[in-house]
């Protein structure tokens, strides 16, 4: 099975194989013009242009077939082939050793640790022997407009290419982010999100950014006959469908999240109980309805507790959740404050 995390470096993996596939077409068309207008050097301008038409058929491949895999091998190997091929027709002048430095970040990507690390190890060393190779030669030569031509190249190319990879870095964090706060089944926030938000809250009295915080907890009545009686499916889709009232009902005025199995949690920062009870006594005559289809109810019975600052996060959730206890002894259906907060 493809899981969230897979499926989206997949896509930051097809993102980066079709943009580099891009560039490089629009590059080496770029580049071979230059060489055919300005530099009068016909044979590397054919290898550009053969290079364009490389790049473009992967990409028609990569289109029809969706085969990332093989698309990245082949987009690797079309890019290492035609650096060494320019370094070696450029005969290591003008900085063409340059190019080889666009090798890591394509290849890391688009074929992973191992293999990165073992392609660019190779083209690395072979560029080393070939420089020393060039040491060799004796040879009078000045730079030219081609040197400046190949350092400008390769910093555009690097500064596309890192630019792309931080990018694609942040959008995956904070995908994973997301999802590691978000509760799968009904899209709200999850406990671990939900106990972040009670510590900022808590936080935010002690410093008095904020004066009152309450905290609710709400549990569906008689869950587990809903459950029996329409089943564990159908029971699912209850529980979305009563997610998405509650967060359309709480809107901005608070927080919504699942708390744990059919009980949910809202928190509320600067509004004090009496409201909050009153605004949980309306969701609840919301919420109160008859289950389509079938002889159950819908109800949900509340327990509401303050945030203090001189008492800890804990503290106030056993309060609430001895509110809700008493909600549930006193009947189910209704709404019930800690004690010591009304
Ligand atoms: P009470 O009014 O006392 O809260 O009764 P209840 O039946 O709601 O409470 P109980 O704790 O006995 O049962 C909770 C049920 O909620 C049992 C469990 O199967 C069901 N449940 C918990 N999480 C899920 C879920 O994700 N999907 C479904 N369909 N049911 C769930
Ligand atoms: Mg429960
Ligand atoms: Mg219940």
């Amino acid at each position: 099975m493809l899981t969230a995390t897979t499926s989206q470096s997949f896509r930051h993996q097809a993102q980066l194989l079709t943009a580099v596939l891009k560039i490089i077409a629009v590059f080496s068309l770029l580049i071979g013009s230059l060489n055919v207008f300005l530099f009068a050097a016909y044979l590397v301008a054919m290898f550009n242009f053969f290079t364009a038409m490389t790049s473009g058929a992967i990409l028609l491949f990569y289109k029809r077939t969706e085969n990332l895999h093989l698309a990245s091998w082949l987009t690797c190997l079309a890019v290492v082939f035609n650096v060494a091929v320019f370094i070696h027709i450029a005969d290591g002048r003008n900085y063409s050793i340059l190019w080889v430095m666009i090798i890591p970040p394509i290849v890391f990507f688009l074929l992973g640790r191992r293999i990165g690390a073992w392609l660019t190890a190779i083209v690395f060393v072979y560029s080393i022997v070939f420089m020393a190779y060039q040491l060799q030669q004796p040879r009078q030569e000045t730079q030219g407009l081609g040197a400046l031509l190949n350092i400008i190249e390769v910093c555009t190319a690097l500064w596309f290419l890192f630019r792309f990879y931080e990018g694609s870095r942040q959008a995956a964090h904070r995908e994973l982010e997301e999802l590691s706060a978000t509760d799968k089944l009904t899209g709200l926030a999850n406990r671990s999100k939900l106990d972040n938000l009670l510590f900022i809250t808590h936080k935010q009295l002690s410093s008095h950014e904020i004066q009152t915080a309450t905290v609710v907890i709400c549990d569906i009545d008689h869950f587990k006959r809903i459950n029996d009686e329409l089943g564990h499916l159908e029971g699912d889709r209850v529980l979305q469908a009563l997610a998405h009232k509650i967060r359309a009902n709480v809107g901005s005025r608070g927080a919504v999240g699942r708390w744990g199995g059919e009980e949910f949690m809202l928190i509320f920062a600067n509004q004090d109980v009496q409201t909050t009870a009153q605004f949980c006594e309306d969701l609840r005559a919301a919420v109160e309805s008859r289950i389509s289809s079938s002889q159950s109810t819908l109800t949900l019975s509340f327990g509401i507790a303050a945030l203090h600052p001189q008492h800890s996060i804990e503290h106030a959730l056993l309060h609430a959740d001895r509110a809700l206890y008493r909600a549930k002894q006193d009947g189910r259906n209704c709404v019930r404050c800690a004690e010591g907060d009304v």
